[in-house]
């Protein structure tokens, strides 16, 4: 069963009742742009066309309902008890529903409004593979509450209340890309992210016209935000940016760093070196796409996979491969995505190459002794909307008519 279908399924099997309506987000894709978010630096994700589902209906009792295909159960709370779970009473709740409640409290906590709400989840974002089924909840549990709280906020009041959901309610110290990219993004077009001032602009990516597709090479190494190489990279950041006398390390550009080799530690210097780079890159990326075309953009994402590989260190050896096999094959560029040490690599393939790009990386997988990777490609999408319909007594009734 598709995943809208299977969020009103579960909708209607938990509560007997037809939901008040559908809403969903995206996953994302960060086509470039690596562990520069929490540099206030710059970012260029776009929304991809595997969605997460919220069926969603109000309660009279103020309490809240939460249930999703990912795991068995239904959560309940009521509303006035959000405010024990988060931040410090997390652990009365299992970590999936952390997510959803987390949203509701958050958004409760900017605008004090609270309605009693049933939510069911379903999605088609595949976990912990660098494509953000976080955000995508948060994104659809955001929308849904947005609709029938009637709150009016604006994308990226909705992003930030994803974001303080997976920072306080859930604790992982993610910075606000994934939850822009899911509620901004527009088909075949990235979202240009100023992570300081959070300023956004649309990108055109011209994919589609270029006959272009991007392969995503999901390694099936599982990464963890919380382990201990995250943390020590924003550490390292923290360091450097402070013996640079900055704020953070949006503020360096790269010709400060022939001073920054001086000021630092050789490793420090690295971790700094990727992130001033990277952001550059970001930049150029879009210069590119506006001057030249998405064709011309491999040799920017092979750079900043070296770097990350070379300076931040955060590649692995099926990642390394996936990026080798692809474009030896005919990819004209690819990077590994996402926040490092597993996940998923990306490749820009000429649609006409798709299968010998597959090929080629099925091969180097098997010839290094890895397991299969998932192989698929994603379009760039549109950011949340309301899906599916909205169903009122009496049957489903197509928003458009
Ligand atoms: P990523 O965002 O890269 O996929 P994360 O570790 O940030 O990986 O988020 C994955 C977690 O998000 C899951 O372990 C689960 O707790 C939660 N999650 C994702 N999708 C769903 C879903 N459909 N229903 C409930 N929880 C989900
Ligand atoms: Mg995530």
């Amino acid at each position: 069963m598709k995943a809208d279908a299977a969020s009103r399924a579960l909708f209607v099997g938990i509560t007997g009742r037809e939901p008040d309506g559908v809403w969903s987000a995206p996953g994302r894709v960060n086509l470039i742009g690596e562990h520069t978010d929490y540099n206030d630096g710059f970012v260029l994700p776009f929304a991809i066309d595997r969605r997460t589902y919220a069926a969603a209906g109000l309660r009279t009792d103020g309490r809240i309902h939460v249930a999703s295909t990912f795991a068995p159960g239904v959560v309940e709370v009521g509303l006035e008890e959000l405010d024990t779970l988060f931040p410090a009473g997390r652990d009365a709740v299992p970590e999936w529903a952390r997510y959803q409640l987390g949203v509701a409290w958050a958004l409760r906590r900017v605008t004090g409004v609270g309605v009693g709400i049933d939510l069911a989840i379903a999605s088609d974002v595949p976990v912990g593979a660098g494509l953000s089924s976080s955000a995508a909840i948060e994104g659809a549990v955001a929308v849904a509450l947005d609709g029938l709280w009637g709150l009016g906020l604006d994308g990226v009041a909705l992003a930030q209340a994803g974001r303080t959901a997976e920072n306080e309610a859930v604790g992982a110290p993610t910075g606000i890309m994934d939850q822009l990219a899911a509620m901004l993004g527009r088909a075949d077009a990235a979202t240009f992210i100023d992570c300081r001032s959070l300023e956004t602009e649309i990108v055109d990516l011209g994919f589609e016209g270029a006959g272009l597709a991007l392969l995503v090479i999901d390694t099936g190494v599982k990464h963890s935000h919380s382990t201990g190489g995250y943390r020590e990279r924003r550490d390292a950041c923290e360091r450097g940016a402070a013996l640079l006398g900055v704020s953070a390390l949006r503020d360096v550009t790269v010709g400060d760093l022939p001073r920054a080799a001086e000021l630092m530690d050789e490793v420090t210097f690295r971790r700094v070196r990727h992130v001033v780079t990277e952001d550059q890159r970001v930049l150029d990326t879009v210069e590119t796409l506006r001057t030249e075309g998405p064709r011309a953009i491999g040799p920017l994402l092979l750079a900043s996979h070296a770097s990350m590989r070379d300076d931040f260190e955060i590649s692995v050896p099926e990642l390394d491969t996936a990026v080798e096999a692809s474009v030896a094959a005919g990819a004209l560029g690819a990077r590994m995505t996402g926040g490092g040490f597993g996940g998923a690599a990306i490749a820009l393939v000429p649609k006409t190459r798709i299968e010998t790009v597959k090929d080629a990386v099925n091969a180097g997988f098997a010839a290094s002794g890895f397991p299969q990777p998932h192989l698929f490609t994603v379009t760039p999408s549109d950011g949340a909307w309301q899906a599916v319909s909205v169903y009122c007594m009496g049957g489903a009734r197509d928003p458009a008519s």
